[in-house]
């Protein structure tokens, strides 16, 4: 399913990707790390233990350095760097994430981890295609919400950019697509699906204040741009022995943005028609990908300024249109997946 929303997004990335299969020989950054996170996640909600998850995004990281040493050759002593800095930004947030969760008072229950569904693809009449295509998708987590009935999708992001408003989830194919599977599979809808943004950022220590005059006891900072949490500044008010009541204005300010410079949770739900229209464009989906991908004439590029900067095939991309090489560029950066396509 994930294929889908990748052609739809650029068909030239999807051949690229999924039909040549050419994989970078040196992961980008924010592959590299979505990939650690999601299994420090997938931890934490099997176990509910932030030390194991912490523990086994650590390993993920530290198994994969040789596989960065060897892809990055000569550069990788100026890379090192920049992959440590992850590292230790995925352990604090993965640590505060569990914070953040519990914090929202839903009670999520995990009842399935990593399943993946087969959903045959029907044609405008209801009947599955000749040759049983199917359309795949692995959901990384349902829940369910003490209390209620039904369960929730979750999805997780890690982003850099925070916003101010929801970001059309109701318009979100890949969410349509989960629930669109999950009826096709269980028979209902699920409840919804959870979308968890994981802002790319640890709060900071409170500053402390150096002493006005000598003996008197360190003080804590009033900025209220600090960038620090609630349990922090309470955390670190406790521990200095200070009085919450001569820190009455921060402490209502950092208590109102709870954690939202950090994570955001967004809940989303779709209903029937949404489903029907899902699976009608899919078949003409499918057709437009098969024919993609017999004839590599038609995986022509879709350039957009929020997607190429991220794109594994950016340069490669360039040369395809500016008569460079583009042969001799995937021979030299990319190898070709082995891992058998569902
Ligand atoms: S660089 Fe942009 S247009 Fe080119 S393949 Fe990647 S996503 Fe598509």
């Amino acid at each position: 399913m994930t294929e889908v929303s990748k052609f739809k997004e650029c068909r030239r990335a999807w051949y690229l990707g999924e039909i040549r299969g050419l994989v970078p020989k040196t992961p980008t950054d924010y592959f590299w790390f979505g990939d650690k996170m999601h299994i420090g996640l997938q931890v934490l909600a099997e176990t509910g233990d932030t030390e194991k998850a912490i523990a086994s995004y650590m390993e993920a990281c530290n198994a994969s350095i040789s596989d960065l040493e060897k892809g990055f050759g000569a550069f990788w002593a100026d890379m090192a760097p920049m992959f440590q800095e992850l590292v230790t930004l995925g352990r604090g947030m993965l640590h505060n994430y569990a914070i953040f969760d519990r914090s929202t008072g839903m009670n999520l229950k995990t009842v399935a981890l990593e399943e993946r569904l087969f959903v045959p693809i029907h044609n405008p009449n209801g009947r599955a295609l000749k040759g049983m295509p199917k359309l795949t998708a692995r959901m990384d987590r349902l829940v369910i919400r003490e209390g209620q009935d039904g369960e929730y999708i979750i999805d997780y992001k890690n982003s850099t950019r925070a916003w101010t408003e929801g970001r059309n989830l109701e318009l979100d194919e890949q969410t349509t697509g989960y629930h669109y599977e999950f009826w096709r599979v269980r028979g209902y809808l699920p409840r919804g699906m959870i979308y968890d943004t994981l802002l790319k950022r640890i709060p900071n220590e409170p500053r402390v204040l150096k002493p006005r005059k000598h003996g008197d006891p360190p003080l804590l900072s009033k900025d209220k741009d600090q960038g620090t949490t609630f349990e922090l500044y309470t955390q670190a008010l406790r521990e200095m022995n200070l009085d919450p009541k001569d820190y009455t204005d921060i402490l209502a300010q950092l208590k109102e943005q709870a954690w939202t410079k950090y994570f955001k949770r967004e809940v989303t739900t779709r209903n029937m028609e949404q489903i029907k229209a899902y699976e009608r464009d899919l078949f003409y989906t499918f057709q437009d990908m098969r024919a993609v991908a017999q004839d590599p004439r038609k995986a022509y590029p879709n350039p957009s300024p929020m997607r190429c900067p991220r794109c594994p095939f950016r340069d490669v991309c360039l040369a395809m249109n500016d008569g460079s090489d583009a042969e001799d560029m995937i021979k030299a950066r990319f190898t070709v997946s082995t891992e058998k396509r569902l």
